[in-house]
């Protein structure tokens, strides 16, 4: 079992096409080519890339390629975009994946209940397998400061680690939970899913499949009130369904957890006996399911002062996720206009050779401080609706870099008034 990098691994993740589902035959057929892909051609680090198709097929030992959607290379002693050198040819580490396109059912509560359900607001709770079409570059689009979303990825593989070895609990104390508390619309929830989707890719030889159950606390709370508690045990009931088959690993995320883990020690008097008992329902379930050795729990919270200490202590890690930095901003930026201009609306012009958009590009980053990710996600569309689409339905209009940094600035603006308005 090797789930594990060594102290310095490059790892590459091979993304196969669409209903390219004979895996173990094609890790094979593709094993020697990827590597002489990878040495031919500079694969810029950090991000998803389709394969050169003019150099498949002008070196008939790489046609069978064309069986790849796109690659991933990341190697943790580099940098986003740099390249590999000789010697991490060295360090390969090739992780062939086939996404799932299928969400499943989970059988749960959201059809069956009734009371109270509604029918279209979110579900109380959904169910992937991992690999899935859903979460494909998620990873790589999620901005944080260098090394956080690795130190959790460590975190994990290190715990599945601990369990799949059986550590006494009562030596070593490990209980694979993991908590990312913050402000809301930092990418907490999004993390979680896109660190759940790299597991299921990363260690594929000791899962063979991974399922992402998400539990969507506040509507599970808020639908049904008054059966939450007994809801919450259904739940974890059809999730040991799964995790008796050790070749699944179950991924359990628990979003806006402080609504199903609300602090007994700040309920009043008054308060109603549902929640107190949902807070025990799901400490109990928790460390029934913990004794399974597949299982990783998630969490998400907005609020972690006002989750149950209880839980808390069970946490192994509690990472803050906060507001993203200038940097952070800056590259979430990047993205969006590159995605941009991919699409065809903005101008193919290069951000960085351009002084001149670069210097406005980092104006545009402070003046977003204290903006959430998913306030600067949001941008791109506004600009382009309110501050420079003319009223004509001109789909080939192809507008100039410069002219949407500008028109992303208004949006900026735009947004600070409207917040002031808000508190005032
Ligand atoms: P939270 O769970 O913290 O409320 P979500 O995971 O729901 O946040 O994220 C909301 C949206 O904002 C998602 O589309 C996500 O991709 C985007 N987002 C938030 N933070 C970041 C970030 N640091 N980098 C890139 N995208 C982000």
């Amino acid at each position: 079992m090797s789930l594990l990098s060594a102290k310095y691994s490059v790892h590459v993740e091979i993304c196969l096409k669409p209903n390219e589902n004979r895996l173990e035959v094609l890790e094979k057929l593709l094993d020697v080519p990827v590597r002489d892909y990878i040495t031919l051609v500079k694969v810029p680090l950090g991000q998803s890339v389709k394969l050169d198709e003019n150099i498949l097929e002008s070196n008939s030992a790489l046609g069978d390629l064309k069986l790849v959607e796109s690659l991933l290379v990341e190697c943790e002693v580099k940098h986003i975009g740099e390249f590999l050198n000789e010697a991490d040819l060295k360090h390969l580490i090739l992780h062939f994946y086939s996404p799932q396109r299928r969400i499943m059912e989970l059988e749960t509560f959201d059809m069956e209940s009734g009371d109270g359900g509604d029918g279209d607001t979110v579900p109380a709770s959904s169910h992937w397998l991992l690999p899935s079409s859903n979460f494909l570059q998620l990873w790589e689009n999620l901005i944080y400061e260098d090394g956080l979303k690795e130190k959790l990825l460590k975190f994990a593989l290190s715990a599945l680690i601990f369990s799949q070895h059986s550590v006494n609990p009562h030596i070593i104390s490990c209980n694979r939970l993991l908590l990312l508390h913050g402000p809301p619309g930092t990418g907490k929830t999004s993390l979680c899913k896109a660190l759940a989707q790299k597991l299921a890719i990363r260690a594929r030889r000791t899962f063979r499949h991974t399922h992402l159950i998400e539990i969507n606390s506040h509507s599970l709370f808020s639908k049904w009130f008054s059966e939450s508690g007994k809801l919450v045990m259904r739940l974890f009931a059809k999730i040991r369904e799964i995790v008796i088959d050790p070749h699944n690993l179950v991924c359990v995320l628990i979003d806006e957890v402080e609504s199903l883990a609300y602090a007994r020690n700040c309920m009043s008097g008054q308060e109603p006996k549902d929640a107190m008992r949902v807070v025990n329902a799901l400490l109990t379930q928790l460390d029934a399911i913990k004794e399974h050795p597949n299982v990783l729990i998630l969490a998400t919270s907005n609020l972690a002062d006002t989750i149950d200490l209880a839980f808390l202590d069970r946490a192994d890690i509690k990472q803050y996720i906060g507001m993203p930095s200038v940097a952070a901003i800056k590259r979430i930026y990047e993205t969006m206009l590159t995605e941009m201009m991919r699409i065809g609306i903005i101008k193919r012009q290069s951000l960085n050779e351009i002084d001149q958009h670069e210097g406005l590009l980092s104006a545009l980053a402070e003046r977003s401080i204290g903006l959430s990710g998913r306030n600067l996600r949001k941008l791109p569309f506004l600009a382009h609706a309110v501050h420079t689409a003319s009223s004509d339905f001109d789909v080939d209009g192809k507008i100039d870099l410069c002219d949407f940094l500008d028109a992303m600035l208004e949006a900026i603006e735009q947004h600070h008034c409207d917040q002031k308005l808000m508190k005032s």
